[in-house]
Formats: C-alpha cells, structure tokens, sequence
C-alpha cells in the first residue's frame, strides 16, 4: 500500500456538471479545439469551465516530446491547421473572455518550432477581442533560433513558459530540455519588450528539496520573471513519474510568502495551482492595482 496513491483531502475537486461546464465543451467541440484541461486531465475543469475558462491547445493533440509528468501523447504530429488561429479566436468571442491563455504541445518538427502560428493566433485573437488580455504558455523553441523573437514581436500580455521542476530533475522530469536555455528564454523576452510580464511555474511533490525550489525562484528573479506559479504535481496515469510527496497546504502558503518577498509581482501556489487556473482573476486584480 503506497500512501502517496491515495490523495489528500485538499486534492479532492468539484465534479464536472452545470449548465455553463457544458456550455463550454459545446463551444471547445464546435471550434475544433483542442483544451489542455482536457488532455491533462486537469483538476480544475470543473471550476474552471464553469466560469468559460477554457485554456487551448494549439498545433495538434499530438506533441514531439515525452515529459515524464505529462499526459499529451507522443508522437509525429499532424501538419499545422492554417484556420485555427481564426477558430481560437472566435471561440475566445462566444465564451466571452476578457483574459485567455494559449499554449501548444512542443513541435520540434517544424523549423520554427510553431512560432509563426502562435503569432497568427495572438493577431487573430486582437483583431477579433482587442479588449481581451493574452496570455500564452509556450514551448521553449530550443534549437529555433529567431523564434522567440517571433513570437514576442506579436505583443502577448503575458508570455509564460514552464520551467516545470528543479534543475536536477530535468533528465527524468523532462528529458529533452535544458534548465538554463529556458531561464534564458523568459530572460530574452524582458529584454526584447520589457512591457510583456513573463511569468513561469514548477510542480512540487517530483522529489525537489525545499533548498532547491528556493533556488529556482531566485533564478527567475534574475531573469526578471514577473509572476510565478507552483502547484502539486499529480501523476496522470501509473506509467507516469510517481508522486514522491503531497505538499501541505501551510508548505504552500510559506512558498507563496517567500516569492512575494522575493519580489514576484503575482504569485500562486496552492495544491491546485495551474499555470492557468485563475489566471484572469489575478490578472485583473494587478490591473487594477
Ligand atoms: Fe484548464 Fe487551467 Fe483551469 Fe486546468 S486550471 S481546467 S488547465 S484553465
Ligand atoms: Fe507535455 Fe509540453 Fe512536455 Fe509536450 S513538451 S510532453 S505537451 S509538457
């Protein structure tokens, strides 16, 4: 009997019904869209699609990567989708959001990584909703060169990209990535338009040392990340990396006090914490700050 298997109490979520849940599934299925909440087997999605919180996943459902914590499969992925920079953007109008945040399974199979097609769905998303803040989550275009550049050039409002875990943890976390070039990366973002908020997150519970979680927010800090995320990492399926511990509530609340006195502009850390979950409300909440 593992005791990690069975999940605390404040893991437990609200079950996925209501009206306006299937509203928004209705909306995700008419556009053709595909939705990180679904293919992650995100928690929130009850309280999320509730509110219309759909984050989409552009380029295919099919990634070219293997994290060990994530739950998109693996594989040579379809051709890219010329409407879907449209459809996104029109699904962003009839659910009505006034914050979306867009990320992309990685495609290491096309030259520049899928940059030019984040770019066109940020364009299709400002010409249809200028009002509507943008935020994207994106891969970390490694061996791109000029794609970042690409992508900042479209103006998102917030250019998040994970560092998912501690460095030490990169080769059984996510093989195939490298700690420091995704530091630098939020890094060149600041540099080429420091009026974007960058923003990046970790999971806790892969086995990290509190020493070391500290450690990476001070490396976000130099790279001058604004905001910063930290939520329970929950194993998707048994193939996937185990659960080395459940982190408490009070551990969060003291990361959460730690990286404000660090100098993060928003932070979120809590058990459910994703890079997405209630990103419009915080976004909002700094607006008017
Ligand atoms: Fe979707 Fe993010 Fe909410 Fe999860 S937290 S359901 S990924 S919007
Ligand atoms: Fe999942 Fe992103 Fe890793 Fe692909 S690159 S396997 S979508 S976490």
């Amino acid at each position: 009997d593992n005791p990690v298997a069975r999940k605390p109490k404040w893991i437990r979520v609200k079950a996925p019904v209501g009206g306006v849940y299937q509203e928004t599934k209705q909306i995700v299925r008419d556009e053709k869209l595909v939705t990180v909440c679904e293919e992650a087997g995100c928690p929130n999605i009850g309280e999320c699609w509730s509110k219309r919180h759909a984050t989409m996943m552009i380029m295919g459902d099919t990634c070219t990567r293997a994290c060990s914590f994530c739950n998109v499969k693996t594989g040579l992925p379809d051709s890219l989708d010329a409407f879907e920079p449209a459809r996104v953007a029109q699904a962003v109008e009839k659910l009505g959001l006034r914050h979306v945040v867009v990320t992309s399974v990685d495609r290491d199979d096309l030259d520049d990584g899928g940059a030019e097609h984040f770019a066109r769905t940020i364009r299709a998303i400002r010409h249809r909703m200028p009002e509507t803040t943008i935020e994207i989550l994106t891969p970390d275009f490694l061996r791109k060169p000029g794609a970042l550049e690409v992508v900042v050039e479209a103006r998102p409002d917030v250019f998040n990209h994970n560092l998912e875990t501690v460095p030490g943890l990169y080769p059984s976390v996510r093989p195939g990535a490298r700690y420091f070039h995704s530091l630098r990366l939020l890094q060149r973002v600041k540099e080429i338009d420091p009026t974007i908020f960058t923003k990046s997150g970790i999971m806790v519970g892969l086995g990290e040392t509190r020493e070391q979680v500290l450690q990476v927010m001070d490396d976000m800090r130099s790279a001058d990340v604004d905001f910063l995320t930290i939520g329970q990492y929950l194993q998707p399926t048994p193939k996937h990396h185990a659960i080395r511990d459940f982190v408490t509530p009070e551990e969060f609340a003291a990361y959460e006090k730690t990286a404000q006195a660090k100098g993060f502009l928003l932070v979120s850390a809590t058990p459910l914490t994703r890079s997405s979950y209630h990103a419009d409300e915080d976004f909002a909440k700094l607006r008017a700050a």
